[in-house]
């Protein structure tokens, strides 16, 4: 999968994407993530990102001319390469980070993953014209009702959720397969691991039993109890 990330502070997102199954997926080519500083695609000498808001009111506001360029050059590049290597057409999406999208979640990460090619653009400052959202981006995206200073990592967590679904990022796959929201849409069953017993405090025995039907069933019946009853919401829409 290609992925194109459009900032204005590339080393707020380039760190975290060394690191980690993020990083190993980079790094074994499974995923080409490329991070694009917004002011290479200003035409003025200032390299000038944002304006006052029209209307006025506090704050500035992320220009489109270079969020258009980016995403027309970004595009235009990714075909050429596409069309060296006879790939298919690919399948794309433009998302625009922003805490009045969609809000983000497993399913919308796992449509991700099956993507070509995603676009992230993180927006700054008051937020970005308009015209990106309606004519640039396919889709807006939020990470959770509360506001972030910026969509930078925003941006690193869309990318981070949608690249462990692709297959061979994650080295286990059942470890993607079980985790919370994704097996049957429950929460994840609690885990634990040695000392049996720390300070007094002991683990389940079914899980010190080796009996593997029995652990099973334990694990179902605790991913129940706990959507039950810290995320009830998760039952309702089943
Ligand atoms: N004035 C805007 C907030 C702008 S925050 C408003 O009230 O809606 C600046 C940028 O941070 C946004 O353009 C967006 O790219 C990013 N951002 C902030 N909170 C976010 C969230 N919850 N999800 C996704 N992106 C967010």
């Amino acid at each position: 999968m290609k992925i194109d990330i459009v900032t204005i502070f590339p080393k707020m997102v380039q760190g975290p994407l060394a690191e980690g199954i993020v990083g190993r997926a980079i790094a074994s080519g499974l995923i080409d993530v490329r991070v694009h500083d917004l002011r290479d695609y200003t035409m003025d000498r200032h390299r000038v990102v944002d304006d006052m808001p029209f209307g006025g009111g506090p704050g500035m506001v992320l220009k489109p001319e270079p969020l258009f360029a980016a995403v027309d050059w970004i595009t235009e590049q990714r075909r050429r390469e596409a069309e060296a290597t006879d790939a298919p057409e690919p399948g794309r999406a433009v998302v625009l980070t922003s805490p009045d999208g969609e809000r983000l979640t497993h399913r919308t990460a796992a449509r991700l993953s099956a993507l070509e090619h995603l676009v992230v653009l993180c927006g700054r400052y008051e937020g970005v014209d308009e015209r990106v959202r309606e004519h640039l981006a396919t889709e807006s995206i939020s990470i959770g009702d509360y506001v972030v200073s910026g969509g930078e990592l925003p941006a690193l967590v869309i990318v981070d959720a949608v690249a462990r679904l692709i297959p061979g990022v994650v080295g286990d796959e059942a470890s993607v397969s079980g985790d919370t929201f994704a097996r049957d849409g429950l929460l994840d069953f609690p885990q634990y691991t040695r000392p049996a017993e720390f300070r007094g405090l002991t683990v389940p025995p079914v899980l010190l039993s080796g009996h593997h039907a029995e652990i099973e069933k334990w694990r179902r019946a605790q991913a129940l109890e706990r959507t039950r009853r810290y995320r009830p919401d998760l039952l309702d829409t089943k």
